[in-house]
């Protein structure tokens, strides 16, 4: 039995890991699950899946979520806090871990994995983007094994070379076409775009995602985050990654070879696809998801973005470009932007002016230790958190 703990065990993709995991119940166990507060859902799961361990970051959501197991017979032991997260990630028993809290939050359990050689699910984008090279080295130096969870690279990953896992092999491997849907402003008006309310920019018109990766992808930073993290997972250099607006999402990404093949992975837009491969890898697994109605979809459309609708798109591959802490702290301007304009304090169209000012005025430096970047992303959240307040005070 393999041992699983599910990182963001409430969220979106938490959810459709655990639907594919009680898909398989002979070869999967589930160890633990994580939540921040989501006290009502974490109780639901646990008594579905019945792991050991429990985690609630809030540390008055885990008295709550102990008092209601208690009047169960369930053998979950619930911990709090952060170290709770990172004992999960490391437990013996454990093998895989899904790494899918969203944010910098998953940075710290998401190294611990790494660092205890655990299979890791990469579904938490931001934790890579922030320290490349240093999680990287992570997964080198503690044996760990990464997998993609973003469905995007696990399409690239699939199209990789054989031996890519145990040696990196990538022979004959000229770029990566990222596909991007475009989001739900992708053919809006551009006046229109600065008026948009958090409810009209959540609504992905092919997948049902978290808030904040909803935002992301109304932004297209989801796809600037992207690029940096395909340039980490596949050895590569941004000029190598392009991204192709391609509305269907049924082409979850490409790769062109020197000889002019270029492979592809195609399916639904459903994340229990990607799960269920990395879960299984290198073998393969139900997962729930319907055939993919090939002659329903008939046609398949390929555009460039356009980069006057989609600052943050420059904005990310600038970012690479100068190295260091520039992604870590791109990503976390990003946050707070994002963050504030769910919470109706930001304009859409502000959010890459929030970025790129915060890049602008903060020096990057070498990502040479977990400390500096954490010390950057810190700035960059005071910087940008400052600068929401004075584009509100502008406008009002
Ligand atoms: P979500 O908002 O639905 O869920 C987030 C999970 O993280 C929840 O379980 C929440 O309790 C937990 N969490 C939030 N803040 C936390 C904190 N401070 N400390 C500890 N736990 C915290 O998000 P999601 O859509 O499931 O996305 C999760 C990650 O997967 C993101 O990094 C996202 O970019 C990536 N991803 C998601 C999808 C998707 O289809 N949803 C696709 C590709 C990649
Ligand atoms: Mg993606």
């Amino acid at each position: 039995m393999i041992g699983v703990t599910v990182l963001g065990a409430t969220g979106s993709i938490g959810v459709s890991t655990l639907d594919v995991l009680a898909r398989h119940r002979d070869r999967f166990r589930v160890v633990a699950l994580t939540a921040r507060v989501a006290v009502d859902r974490l109780y639901e799961q646990c008594v579905a899946h019945r792991p050991e361990y429990a985690v609630v970051v809030d540390p008055d959501g885990a008295r709550r979520l102990e008092q209601r197991l208690r009047a169960t017979d369930l053998p979950t032991r619930v911990l709090a806090g952060t170290e709770g997260l990172l004992e999960v990630a490391r437990l013996p028993q454990v093998d895989y871990v899904m790494a899918a809290i969203v944010g910098a939050a998953g940075l710290l359990p998401t190294l611990e994995a790494a660092h205890a050689g655990k299979r890791i699910l990469l579904a938490n984008k931001e934790a890579l983007v922030m320290s490349g090279r240093l999680f990287m080295e992570e997964v080198r130096r503690g044996g760990a094994v990464l997998l993609p969870i973003d469905s995007e690279h696990n399409a690239v990953f699939q199209c990789m070379p054989a031996g890519f896992v145990e040696n990196r092999n990538r022979d004959g491997v000229r770029r990566i076409l990222l596909t991007a849907s475009g989001g739900p402003f992708r053919s809006w008006p551009l006046a229109e775009l600065d008026a948009v309310t958090p409810e009209q920019a959540c609504k992905h018109p092919n997948w049902v995602m978290g808030r904040k990766i909803s935002v992301d992808s109304a932004t297209m930073m989801n796809k600037g985050l992207e690029v940096i993290e395909a340039c980490w997972l596949f050895d590569t250099g941004p000029d190598q990654v392009e991204v192709v607006v391609h509305p269907q999402s049924v082409v979850h990404s490409m790769v062109e070879y020197i000889d002019g093949s270029v492979l592809a992975q195609l399916g639904n837009p459903d994340m229990r696809t990607p799960i269920a491969h990395a879960l299984a890898w290198p073998h393969r697994i139900e997962s729930g998801v319907a055939s993919l109605d090939i002659f329903s979809i008939a046609r398949l459309d390929f555009q460039q973005p356009d980069p006057q609708r989609f600052p943050c798109l420059r904005l990310a591959y600038e970012a690479v470009r100068t190295g260091g802490t520039a992604p870590a702290i791109l990503n976390a301007a990003n946050e707070v932007a994002v963050q504030a304009f769910l919470d109706g304090r930001l304009s859409f169209m502000q959010i890459p002016a929030v970025i790129d000012s915060t890049l602008e005025a903060l020096r990057p430096r070498e990502a040479s230790s977990l400390e500096i970047i954490l010390e950057d992303d810190r700035m960059a959240r005071d910087f940008a958190a400052r600068q929401v307040v004075a584009r509100v005070r502008r406008a009002v």
